[in-house]
């Protein structure tokens, strides 16, 4: 599900931060924010911007953020993790929409992209068969704690390289994808995964993997890899119209001798019906650094061992990215 980047929210809360004068901390949805004093009580309606929302040039409600080159970041402020924006609802012109309406067309805002990885020529548009890869915020989703309590999950860790999708259609040739685009057949690193790992004949007809491809000049390479390579988070049966779960997952990836994104945990049973899944608790989760480097990791990715839809995220299935603060602090470009 596509998250609301800019939307009618409401300021759940408020308080004072210690030795600031003219700023508070406030709570919209799961996210924290700092916000001027003043400009809002407790359970005042706001525009909420999410972070990685780029405002338009030329609002004078926008020209604050110009050093920063109008990017919402998260950022730290008088000690306190700040993650998005909040201003009042006078910003936009007429009335105020209800709660949850989305109103970043309505204020020009548009979402920050990171460069495209050079070169790869467009060779069609994404196969309408396959979702395409995307993993919803946690704090924009509060929700899906609730749906995921008592159900046995798994855990693994989010790996900072670029999405790609290999689809072998019932007929014809495979297909290698990108985040939202075929890519051509030629000298670029999807298609040398598809080469390395032998999509072309390794797939079942009608079946999709989903990895992602890190390695040298791939986003920092924060794995350290000497060389390119693909880890496998989904696989999607097109016939059934379905995500395997984990254990077929799992399966499916060794039986054909591809690599798995790491697997953090696994969580069944008991320990599955006691888990603490606070927000708290899952920000400690996403911390930490990948194996082997001292490069922090960018977070993880929590899905349910068996696959279910989810209705907190409009029907599309169950699973959640934390991503980890310190990372967004120090490291995101
Ligand atoms: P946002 O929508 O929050 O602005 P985004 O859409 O740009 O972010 P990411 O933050 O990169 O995307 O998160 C989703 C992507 O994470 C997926 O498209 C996938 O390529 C990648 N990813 C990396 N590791 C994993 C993993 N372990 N499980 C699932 N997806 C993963
Ligand atoms: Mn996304
Ligand atoms: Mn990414």
């Amino acid at each position: 599900m596509e998250r609301k980047l800019v939307s009618i929210q409401r300021i759940d809360h408020l308080e004072p931060i210690p030795g600031a004068d003219n700023i508070l901390k406030a709570r919209v949805m799961g996210w924290d924010v700092v916000v001027k004093k003043g400009e809002f009580t407790a359970g005042d309606p706001c525009v909420f911007f999410e972070i990685d929302s780029v405002l338009p040039e030329g609002r004078e409600w926008a020209e604050f953020l110009r050093p920063r080159g109008f990017r919402v970041k998260t950022a730290r402020l008088r000690g306190v993790l700040s993650q998005g924006l909040a201003l009042p609802t006078s910003i936009l012109p007429g009335e105020v929409p209800s709660h949850g309406t989305d109103v970043r067309d309505a204020l020009g805002v548009v979402k920050y992209e990171p460069p495209l990885p050079d070169g790869s020529g467009v060779a069609g548009p994404f196969p309408g068969q396959v979702p395409r890869t995307d993993e919803i915020r946690l704090q924009s989703a509060l929700g899906v704690l609730e749906e995921i309590r008592g159900l046995d999950f798994f855990v693994t860790t989010k790996l900072d390289g670029t999405s790609a999708t290999f689809f072998r259609p019932l007929e014809g040739e495979l297909v290698a994808c990108s985040r939202n685009w075929a890519v051509k057949r030629g000298t670029n690193p999807l298609w040398a995964m598809a080469e390395r790992y032998r999509l072309d004949t390794v797939l079942p007809p009608g079946f999709a993997v989903q990895g992602e491809l890190c390695g040298p000049g791939i986003q920092k390479n924060r794995l350290g890899l000497t060389q390119p390579d693909l880890f496998i988070f989904s696989v999607h049966d097109t016939r059934a119209g379905r995500f395997l779960g984990h254990a077929e997952f799992i399966a499916f990836c060794a039986e054909h001798g591809l690599r798995t994104v790491p697997v953090e945990h696994v969580v069944t049973g008991e320990a599955a019906r006691t888990f603490d899944h606070g927000l708290e608790h899952y920000l400690k989760l996403a911390q930490g650094f990948y194996t082997g480097t001292k490069n922090r990791k960018e977070g993880i990715v929590v899905r349910p061992l068996v696959e279910r839809l989810s209705p907190t995220l409009a029907g599309s299935r169950l699973s959640f990215k934390v991503i980890n603060n310190d990372f967004l602090l120090k490291d995101e470009d």
